[in-house]
């Protein structure tokens, strides 16, 4: 009798459970290592008063010209005489509207945002513009900069809100701006532009804003005017925008800059100014650097002539025998273009930038990972390949992009590499809307010039002196801020428990963003002066990590 014989199929083997991650979002970055950022701006603010005019597109073309400033989320409100409609979505400016969305904000007046989370998560809760109710209606403000002295401000708004605690008050409201829109909105008796002149004095720290309510456009800088703010006219209206550049794109020609400490309201009855404090002017010297765009004007100069002439400079600090001098693109390229000019050697680009790997959330398998810096630069062997360079870039974090430059340059044949930093170096971070690495992840915090020279493994290493610097904004030293690279703040600074990203945020918050759980205060980098480890793929020695990591000034 045939016996039917079962077999028993070994088990399939069980596929890795995966992690869940987000899906690449595709942004635009420019970054060239995600894990040695840049100093990141913190958001770009634009305003619009216009009748006739579609504002709601101005706006849209105003943050498109700002996207620099802030990538994270973008949004716009607009007025018509009657109410106030907000759209605001994470994601660049070109991916939250679009016809449809721009076509249903209607009105005459507009306020529109695209932010860099520098205090409270990346998460929508926390884009801009943010609304408050007011004793006359609704109140839409945007804000560049952070603010010194968020906490006394929910005390203030607890003791005006009879029966709200102040716990109640940090709850909703988890970044600084929420807080300066309740403040405003917590204002007895008083007219929107009343109670901004009487408010705005209490705040402490950077806010260039633009706000508005039903009818009116505002505007307004911190007494230092630590963030830039400009005043442009259109044939039927008004404009203010953080940058010249983006009033060049909406076709608004430059009136002047909104003055520290100033408050302008625009509305039927014209422009009016009125002063909340008396102006104590320190605008940001790293503007001039690094964050605002080469065709954006401060203080009535060119910020590219600024960077070519600081790239002059740099070859009268550090001269250097070399065939070619090249930039890192794109942004140590005016400082190379003056550098070349200044020492005779020929400009060259010896590095092509894939300008559209955006920021990803895949995970690179080992063989990416060794890519690096590759991902995002590619070295033209032919140019370099037997030559003595010049590497001009803007400046050095954690030295780690600087180390893969120089690398990958001589795999590519370079016969010598002497970089050439466009700044000074960066010892300290910033209070006032800037997102830098903490003090302890800055290498020039512990490290002089020869020991991070050894660190990138380049021949020579040379830094612009922040006189230099200085000289090249034609702006008076004691009329800017220079706190990262010389620790004087303009501004006091908070109480060290009170500093950070996530200072207004309950310690139970979930970060929604992998950029912000990876900005959580980490273990301790290794210090200057234990036993020197030396990296096995270079031979380099790895000296990471300054000798501030238990300064009290680091923060998340
Ligand atoms: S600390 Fe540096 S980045 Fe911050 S405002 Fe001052 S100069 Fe600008």
């Amino acid at each position: 009798m045939p016996t039917t014989v079962r077999r028993r199929c070994p088990p399939a083997p069980r596929a890795p459970r995966l992690r869940h991650v987000p899906r690449g979002d595709g942004r635009l970055t420019h970054e060239i290592d995600p894990d040695d950022k840049r100093p990141q701006d913190a958001c770009g603010v634009f305003g619009v008063w216009a009748p006739g005019e579609d504002v709601a597109k101005l706006s849209y073309y105003g943050l498109y010209a700002l996207q620099h400033r802030g990538q994270e989320s973008a949004g716009i409100a607009v007025g018509d005489g009657k109410a106030i409609l907000v759209y605001k979505d994470m994601g660049l400016v070109s991916q939250v509207f679009d016809e449809r969305t721009l076509s249903s904000l209607v009105g005459h007046v507009a306020v529109g945002h695209c932010r860099y989370s520098t205090t409270g998560s990346s998460r929508w809760e926390n884009a801009q513009p943010t609304l408050a109710p007011t004793t006359e209606g609704t109140i839409a403000l945007g804000h560049n900069g952070n603010l010194t002295n968020s906490h006394e401000l929910a005390d203030i708004i607890a003791r005006r809100s009879e029966g709200v605690s102040r716990d109640a008050v940090m709850r909703g409201n988890t970044t600084d701006t929420a807080l300066i829109t309740a403040l405003l909105g917590s204002h007895p008796d008083a007219s929107l532009e009343d109670a901004a002149v009487d408010d705005l004095a209490l705040l402490r720290g950077a806010f260039s804003l633009v706000f508005a309510d039903e009818s009116t456009l505002f505007a307004a800088r911190d007494p230092q005017g630590i963030r830039p703010l400009v005043l442009g006219r259109l044939e039927r209206g008004w404009v203010v925008a953080s940058e010249t550049a983006a009033l060049d794109i909406v076709g608004a020609s430059l009136v002047r800059e909104i003055e520290p400490g100033e408050l302008v309201a625009v509305d039927r009855g014209g422009l009016r100014t009125r002063r909340f404090a008396p102006a104590e002017p320190r605008g940001c010297l790293f503007e001039f650097v690094y964050l605002a765009r080469p065709d954006t004007r401060i203080s009535d100069r060119s910020v590219h002539a600024a960077r070519v002439d600081v790239g002059r400079r740099l070859a009268v600090e550090h001269p250097a025998e070399a065939d070619m001098v090249i930039p890192v693109p794109e942004s140590g390229t005016p400082a190379a273009v003056g550098y070349a000019e200044a020492s005779g050697i020929p400009f060259g680009s010896g590095l092509v930038k894939n300008s559209y790997v955006g920021r990803t959330f895949i995970q690179p398998s080992q063989t990416i990972r060794q890519l690096g810096i590759r991902l995002k630069l590619n070295p033209l062997r032919e140019v370099i390949e037997g030559k003595r360079l010049v590497v001009v870039d803007d400046s050095i974090v954690r030295g780690n992009t600087q180390r893969a430059l120089v690398r990958m340059l001589r795999e590519a044949g370079a016969t010598q590499i002497h970089v050439r930093i466009s700044s000074p170096p960066v010892k300290w971070p910033c209070f006032y809307g800037i997102d830098f690495a903490t003090r302890a992840e800055l290498i020039a915090n512990g490290l002089d010039t020869e020991e991070i020279r050894r660190h990138i493994g380049a021949d020579s290493l040379g830094y612009i002196s922040l006189e230099a610097l200085t000289e090249s904004t034609h702006v008076p030293a004691g009329l800017l801020c220079r706190a990262c690279f010389n620790g004087e703040y303009p501004v006091a600074l908070p109480d060290e428990a009170l500093r950070g990203k996530h200072a207004l945020e309950q310690p139970a918050l979930p970060l929604d963003d992998p950029a912000d759980a990876a900005a959580a205060p980490g273990p301790a980098q290794p210090m200057l002066g234990q036993q020197e480890p030396v990296d096995a793929a270079d031979g380099l020695p790895v000296l990471v990590g300054g000798a501030g990591g238990g300064d009290a000034l680091s923060r998340p």
